[in-house]
C-alpha cells in the first residue's frame, strides 16, 4: 500500500506535516509525521485506540502514584507563585482521582472531570460548571485526538492550565528509541515541542513556562521564570513551605460527603 506522504497537522491545521517513520504499535504498524510548521509529531489517524483503552490506565504504568505526589507538591508549589488558595482547581482527565484527592488533602478546592475512567478516590467532588481559577492535565495532552478541540474546552473553562507532556527531543528519536512512544500501550498519539507549545501560548494569547521539557504552564498573568524554574526543580523542598498557606480538607470533606449521603 503506498505510503500518505502528508498530513493535516492536527495542533496547527497546516496541511504538510510530513511523513518520517513507520512502527509498531500494538500489534499495528503505523506511520508517524511531523509539521514543519509547529513540529508536533503525531501518529497516523488512530485507529487502534479503542484496543489502546481496554483500561483507561494503562497495564504496565507502575509509577502512578509517585508521580501524582510529585504533580501535588508541583501544583502547591504553583498555586503559591499564582496566589491561589481557596479559588476552584478542576483535574481534567482526572483518572482514579489520586491527583484530587491529594490535593485536597493538602487543602486545595479541587474538582476532577473524565469521560473515560471510573473516579475511585475522589466521589463527590466532580465538576459541574464551578467557577475555575486554575486547571491541571497530567499526562494528557499526548493522548488528545483533537489537542485544538480540547485547548478550546479547556480554556473555555479556566484561562490557566498547569499540564505535564514530555517534550520530543531534537532531531526526533526513531520509534525503538524513545519510550514514550508507548508501544506497548498505543495510547500516545501526539508529541509536542518547545515551538509547539510557543505556537498554541500565541494563538490562545498566553503566556508559557516550561520545566525540564515535562512540566508547563499556560497563564494569564506573567510569573518570574526562575521562580517557576526552581519551584518545580526544587519541588520538595519548596513544598515544605508552600503546603503551609492552606489547611488540610480531609476532616472537612468527611463531614460534607457524610452529609449529602
Ligand atoms: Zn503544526
Amino acid at each position: 500500500m503506498a505510503v500518505l506522504m502528508y498530513q493535516i497537522c492536527r495542533v496547527c491545521q497546516h496541511a504538510q506535516s510530513r511523513y518520517i517513520f513507520q512502527g509498531q504499535l500494538l500489534n499495528h504498524v503505523v506511520k508517524y509525521y511531523e509539521c514543519p510548521i509547529c513540529e508536533f509529531v503525531q501518529t497516523e489517524n488512530p485507529y487502534w485506540l479503542e484496543k489502546a483503552y481496554d483500561s483507561a490506565i494503562n497495564d504496565v504504568d507502575t509509577g502512578i502514584i509517585k508521580r501524582n505526589q510529585m504533580c501535588s507538591k508541583r501544583a502547591t508549589n504553583l498555586c503559591a507563585l499564582l496566589n491561589i488558595k481557596d479559588e476552584t482547581i478542576l483535574d481534567y482527565a482526572g483518572g482514579y482521582g489520586i491527583f484530587t484527592r491529594l490535593m485536597r488533602d493538602v487543602g486545595f478546592n479541587v474538582l476532577w472531570k473524565d469521560k473515560y475512567c471510573d473516579n475511585l478516590l475522589a466521589k463527590g467532588f466532580g465538576y459541574d460548571g464551578q467557577n475555575i481559577k486554575l486547571l491541571t492535565a497530567f499526562e494528557v495532552f499526548e493522548h488528545l485526538e483533537s489537542p485544538i478541540h480540547t485547548l478550546d474546552e479547556m480554556f473555555s473553562i479556566s484561562s490557566n492550565i498547569f499540564f505535564s507532556t514530555l517534550l520530543i527531543p531534537e532531531p526526533t528519536p526513531k520509534i525503538e528509541d524513545w519510550w514514550y512512544y508507548g508501544q506497548r500501550h498505543g495510547q500516545h498519539i501526539g508529541f509536542y515541542r518547545k515551538k509547539t507549545l510557543e505556537y498554541l501560548a500565541k494563538k490562545y494569547n498566553k503566556n508559557l513556562y516550561s520545566y525540564n521539557a515535562e512540566i508547563h504552564l499556560f497563564s494569564e498573568v506573567k510569573i518570574s521564570k526562575l521562580f517557576y524554574m526552581i519551584f518545580m526543580k526544587f519541588y520538595k523542598l519548596f513544598y515544605i513551605y508552600t503546603q503551609r498557606r492552606v489547611s488540610s480538607r480531609i476532616w472537612n470533606d468527611y463531614i460534607e460527603v457524610g452529609e449529602r449521603k
